[in-house]
Formats: C-alpha cells, structure tokens, sequence
C-alpha cells in the first residue's frame, strides 16, 4: 500500500500490479547480472533455398539461460531490455558473438550468410555501425556473410544518417533484410529508396496459405511486390511441407520455419548442414 500525496488518501495497488512491479525490478536487476555472467546464448535457425534446396543462410536468435527459470526467450525479456537500454550491451555481445561465429564459419568453407536481429534503440546509438565494423574487423569475419535484419516498422522511421550506414555496410559486402514484413505500415515508396537486399514475409502473412486461397493470393501478391522492388523473398514461421511448396510455386525464393528445422546451437547447425538431414525435411 502506498500513501498518495499528502491528502490523506491511501491507494490501493492491487496485489497483482505490486507484483508485476517487482517483476519488473527483478528483470532488470537479473539482466544486468545476466550480461556480467555471460547467460546469454545464441541459437541459429536455418533459412532454405526454394530453388535448389541449399541453406543459404541462418538467422542468430537470442537466449538466456536462467539460473532459476531455465531458457527465456527473447519475449520474456526483450522489451524490458529495450525500456533500459541494456539491450545495446545485450546487442554488442550478440555482434561480437556473430562475428566469430562468421568467421569460423567462413573458416570451415561455409558460405552461408549470417543474420542478426536489431532494435531501435540500438540504432539509435551513431556509433552503432562503428562498432559492428569493429567487431566483424576483430573477429577477421567478412562482411559478405553478414546480413542485418529491421522490422518493417523501425524501416519505416530510420533516420537518413542511419541510410546512410546501412549503404556504406551494404557496399562492404553484406546485405540488409526487412523482418515482420507485412505486420507494420511501410510504403512501397519509402521501400523503393531502401538500401535491402531481401523482404521476410512476417509468419502471420503465410500461416493459411495452404487452407484459405485469399491468403495464398496476398502472398503470391506480396512476393510479387518484393521481386519488383529487387529483392528475394523470404517467408518466416513455415511449420509446414505443404506450405513450402505452395511457397514454391507462387515465387518465393526461401523459406526459414520449423518445417526446416528449429533454431539450433552452432555445433548441432554445423552437424545438421553436414549431415544432409536438410534435404529430407521438405522432400517427404
Ligand atoms: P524474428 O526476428 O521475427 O524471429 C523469428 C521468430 O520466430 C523466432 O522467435 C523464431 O524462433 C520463431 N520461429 C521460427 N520458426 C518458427 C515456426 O515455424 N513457427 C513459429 N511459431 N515460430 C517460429 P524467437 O527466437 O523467440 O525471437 C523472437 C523475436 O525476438 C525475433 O523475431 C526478434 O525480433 C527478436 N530477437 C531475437 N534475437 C534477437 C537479438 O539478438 N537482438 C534483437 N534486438 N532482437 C532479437
Ligand atoms: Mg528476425
Ligand atoms: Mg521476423
Ligand atoms: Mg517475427
């Protein structure tokens, strides 16, 4: 219970509020130790050419390991780890820890390409790019297996200097992907001055294309705007086969769901590339 101003007055928080406040406090306290402890990990899901059925890259995605409640996932902690500001420390590990993966990857003769996840807030810092730069130098890792995801939505109000970076990096080699296309409100002619390479069809747009043929139409529609923008379309959330070829056969260039596989370390990713598992998941 806390007392309201000096009237008198006392207010009520409901249990339930009082407990979320707590929550709250105690993720940031947990984030912050979490950075210091070295709990976070990558996993890094596969995406595959509808073409030839090849793993033309993987997508880095973020996990922590808990010391009380085992694996969170980034929805559990990634808004209160924008709110604070930690995510661009959480996000200069990620980078640094792409940037060796890259380069053992490259080192091994794996030529696919690397995405990494960004939020605003770690665009909005100017030395956002130095740092990446840095990072991929340190690490001897090359910029052409590097790609850069943005949601549609931080596309939208991205600053021109911010542009500006992402051409510069994009003439370094690597290439700039749209995430959660379809979810946000982007203009085809704010897109058309974009420096991308690649648009990802959010799951939401593909999840009833085999059911519903309304939604088979948008897509095939969508995959026709991302060919006339210039760009490879890619579709997220694929969980399954029928899906896929649906996908195949309206245009889009790949696919990245767990029809494919699941988010994977990088030993066990490294394994299932070798393995040749990859080419039976769509083929049944
Ligand atoms: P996203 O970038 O759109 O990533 C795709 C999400 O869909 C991932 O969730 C992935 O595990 C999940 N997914 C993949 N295939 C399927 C499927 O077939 N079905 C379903 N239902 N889900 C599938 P995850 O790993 O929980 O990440 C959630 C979001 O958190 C990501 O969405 C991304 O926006 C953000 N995120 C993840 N890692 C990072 C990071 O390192 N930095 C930043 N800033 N954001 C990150
Ligand atoms: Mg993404
Ligand atoms: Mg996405
Ligand atoms: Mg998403």
């Amino acid at each position: 219970h806390a007392k309201a101003g000096g009237r008198g007055r006392t207010e009520h928080f409901s249990d339930e509020l009082a407990a979320q406040l707590t929550d709250r406090a105690q993720l940031e306290v947990d984030l912050r130790s979490a950075i210091e402890r070295g709990q976070f990990a990558l996993v890094y899901q596969p995406q595959m050419s509808l073409t030839d059925g090849r793993i033309v890259a993987a997508e880095a995605l973020l996990r922590w390991h808990h010391p009380t409640h085992g694996i969170k996932l980034p929805a559990s902690f990634l808004q209160r780890a924008e709110e604070t500001g930690l995510i661009v420390e959480i996000g200069d590990w990620v980078i640094a820890e792409v940037a060796g993966t890259i380069r053992r990857w490259a080192d091994a003769g794996m030529e696919q390409r690397l995405a990494i996840n960004i939020s605003q807030r770690q665009l909005d810092h100017a030395m956002f790019f130095r740092r990446l730069r840095d990072a991929m130098h340190a690490a001897g890792a090359p910029a052409r297996l590097l790609e850069l995801e943005i949601t549609e939505t931080l596309a939208m109000h991205c600053s021109g200097d911010v542009i500006e970076a992402m051409a510069a990096l994009r003439a370094d080699g690597a290439t700039i992907a749209i995430d959660d296309y379809g979810t946000g409100n982007s203009s085809v002619a704010r897109l058309r001055t974009l420096p991308i390479d690649r648009i990802k069809l959010d799951q939401t747009l593909v999840e009833h294309i085999a059911t519903k043929v309304e939604a088979r139409q948008i897509a095939q529609s969508m995959i026709g705007l991302i060919h006339g923008l210039g760009c490879e379309a890619v579709a997220e959330g694929i969980e399954a086969v029928d899906q896929a070829e649906i996908l195949r056969v309206i245009g889009c260039d790949v696919v990245q769901g767990f029809a494919v596989a699941e988010p994977m370390d990088e030993q066990t990713l490294i394994a299932w590339s070798r393995g040749g598992d990859q080419s039976e998941a769509l083929a049944s």
